[in-house]
């Protein structure tokens, strides 16, 4: 039984390494990102008034993403253990998952940090070509990261719960490090 939550900037290769530990791990990989992009897909009302703010690289409203992880985190599914990759994004976010946690009576193991140089963060989202990955949106993205998010890595630390890696390597050496890192959680 393992839960994560994954921080570090756009491009770090958060979501790459939650999937492949979720599927080690046998445990549900809950993208925020993931979750938005399909809601704007399918056209729902939450697509509808998150689109706008992922166009320009803005975080999308609090209230429209505490509702999607609590409802998330109490599905069956969950019981198992879980990664939360791309939430908590800010204080606001991340006060609001440590009750939720206590009320579901759940705890995180280990807070992950990718650590990226900027230079190759912007070369590897360039080279993605998302729709949200034009230059000016990525800039703005790292913005955000660095004001609103960056921010939370300290506070983790503070409360022990940190595990940082080197994300400018290899794939699976990234993979195999945080294996190691989180069973010696
Ligand atoms: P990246 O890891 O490249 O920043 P994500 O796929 O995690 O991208 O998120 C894409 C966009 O979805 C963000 O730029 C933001 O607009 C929105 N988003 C995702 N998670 C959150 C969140 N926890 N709070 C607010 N907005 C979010």
């Amino acid at each position: 039984m393992v839960r994560l939550i994954f921080l570090g900037p756009p491009g770090a290769g958060k979501g790459t390494q939650a999937t492949l530990l979720a599927k080690s791990f046998s445990i549900p990989h809950i993208s925020t990102g993931d979750i938005l992009r399909g809601a704007v897909a399918e056209r729902t009302d939450l697509g509808l008034k998150a689109q706008a703010y992922m166009d320009r690289g803005e975080l999308v409203p609090d209230q429209l993403l505490l509702d999607m992880i609590r409802n998330r985190l109490n599905q069956s599914d969950a019981e198992s253990g879980w990664i939360l990759d791309g939430f908590p994004r800010n204080i606001a976010q991340a006060d609001f998952l440590d009750q939720l946690l206590l009320e579901i009576h759940q705890s995180c193991d280990a807070v992950v940090n990718i650590d990226v140089p900027d230079e190759v963060l912007v070369s590897r989202l360039l080279e993605r070509g998302r729709k949200d990955d034009s230059e000016e949106v990525i800039r703005r993205r790292l913005d955000v990261y660095r004001s609103q998010t960056a921010p939370l890595i300290d506070a983790y630390r503070n409360r022990q719960q940190l595990v940082s890696v080197n994300g400018n390597q290899p794939i699976d050496t990234v993979t195999s490090e945080l294996q190691r890192l989180i069973e010696h959680k």
